[in-house]
């Protein structure tokens, strides 16, 4: 690890304005992920600025009926809050299949959304890697591909965003309040993180000296039909293969409303408003979920070691979807430690 200089922002302004000073600098809240990168040589920041102070650690209910969740808000915390489990446990569920509870313990709401990807070639400083070191090339397409996207990839990069947590938060149709030099804004999510395109260096759209304040949910939480699936190569302490988040709204046999976001498959949690239409209205059983799954795989493209993906993703869209609309969802074995 190189040399680096430590300060602590007072507030979000003194945050905001020191990270404007520095564009060398990052912000650390757990470091979970940017220590780790660090330690590898992948990040290099020259000074870290410490945002464990910041009072962005409530959840808090909105006027509209929504849940606004500070940035500093641990994963656990996130995860066991009455609020989430009562009202989004879609949110808890996907969560709770993340890391383990030590991890889960420091990683706060707002690195969760910045975590990099786990592409071998990423964190590997030997190898070209275009989101690494862009212009130098890509490993992954051509290398070992098994974990990497099968949706939304470009001839540049093929990594996928290793969060769960993101999963939940784009079918929740989640609202990211950032702050920076020139203003507040608020980013829905699905406009947060980008696919890679020509530019893979550049996991979302959050400019330079902008923070995460807050994750905004909306009222509608989906808590009667929901279901949060991973599919991985160890039960626990693994990233997806393959996620999917369900949330159904049912009458009388037939589906109000849903949502369907995927992980695990591409550069940024999946979704696709057709898939979500194309269920809307229909009876509640295995051959709509099926046209739904076909229609949120369209167009996906396997390589040498990852094709296998698509047909997991739609068998697991398939169940989840089957687990979400008989209020059975899937159990995270991780559940029961608090
Ligand atoms: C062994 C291991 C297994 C894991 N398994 C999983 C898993 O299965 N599923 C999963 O979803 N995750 C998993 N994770 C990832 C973990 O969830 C993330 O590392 C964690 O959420 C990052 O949060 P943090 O607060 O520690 O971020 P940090 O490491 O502190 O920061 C990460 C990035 O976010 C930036 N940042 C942090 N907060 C803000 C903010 N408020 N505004 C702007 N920038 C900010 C930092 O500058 C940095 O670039 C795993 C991690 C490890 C180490
Ligand atoms: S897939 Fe992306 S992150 Fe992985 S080696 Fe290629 S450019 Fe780098």
């Amino acid at each position: 690890m190189i040399n680096f200089e430590y300060a602590r922002a007072i507030d979000v302004a003194d945050a905001i304005r020191q990270m404007a000073a520095d564009p060398a600098a990052k912000f650390i809240a757990g470091g979970t992920n940017l220590i780790d990168l660090m330690k590898y040589d992948v990040e290099r920041p020259m000074r870290l600025i410490d945002i464990t102070h910041l009072p962005l650690k409530t959840v808090d209910e909105t006027a509209d009926g929504g849940v606004r969740v500070g940035a500093l808000v641990p994963n656990s915390d996130l995860a066991y809050h009455p609020l989430i489990e009562k009202r989004y446990p879609l949110l808890s569920s996907a969560i709770l299949a993340g890391a383990s509870q030590q991890l889960r313990n420091m990683a706060s709401t707002g690195g969760n959304l910045l975590q990099r990807t786990r592409c071998f070639y990423f964190y590997d400083v030997a190898t070209p890697c275009n989101k690494r070191e862009p212009g130098s090339g890509c490993s992954a397409m051509n290398g070992i591909n098994r974990i990497n996207a099968v949706l939304g990839t470009s001839e540049s990069c093929i990594a996928t965003h290793p969060s769960d947590m993101c999963v939940a938060l784009a079918a929740l149709e989640a609202k990211v309040h950032v702050a920076g030099a020139t203003g507040e804004r608020t980013i829905a999510f699905d406009d947060f993180h980008r696919l890679p395109g020509d530019t893979p260096q550049l996991d979302n759209n959050l400019q330079p000296s902008e923070i995460i304040t807050a994750i905004e949910l909306p009222a509608r939480g989906f808590a009667a039909n929901y279901s949060y699936l991973k599919i991985r190569d160890r039960l626990s302490y693994a990233f997806a293969l393959v996620s999917v988040a369900a949330a159904l709204e049912l009458e009388g046999g037939r589906i109000k409303e849903a949502r369907l976001a995927l992980g695990g498959v591409a550069h940024k949690p999946w979704r696709k408003p057709e898939a979500e239409a194309a269920l809307r209205g229909q009876a509640a059983d295995s051959n709509t979920f099926a046209k739904a799954a076909d229609i949120l795989l369209g167009g996906a493209k396997g390589f040498a070691h990852n094709a296998f993906k698509i047909d997991l993703a739609r068998r697991a869209i398939i169940r989840t979807l089957t687990q979400a609309a008989n209020g059975t969802p899937q159990i995270q074995s991780s559940k029961k430690i608090r």
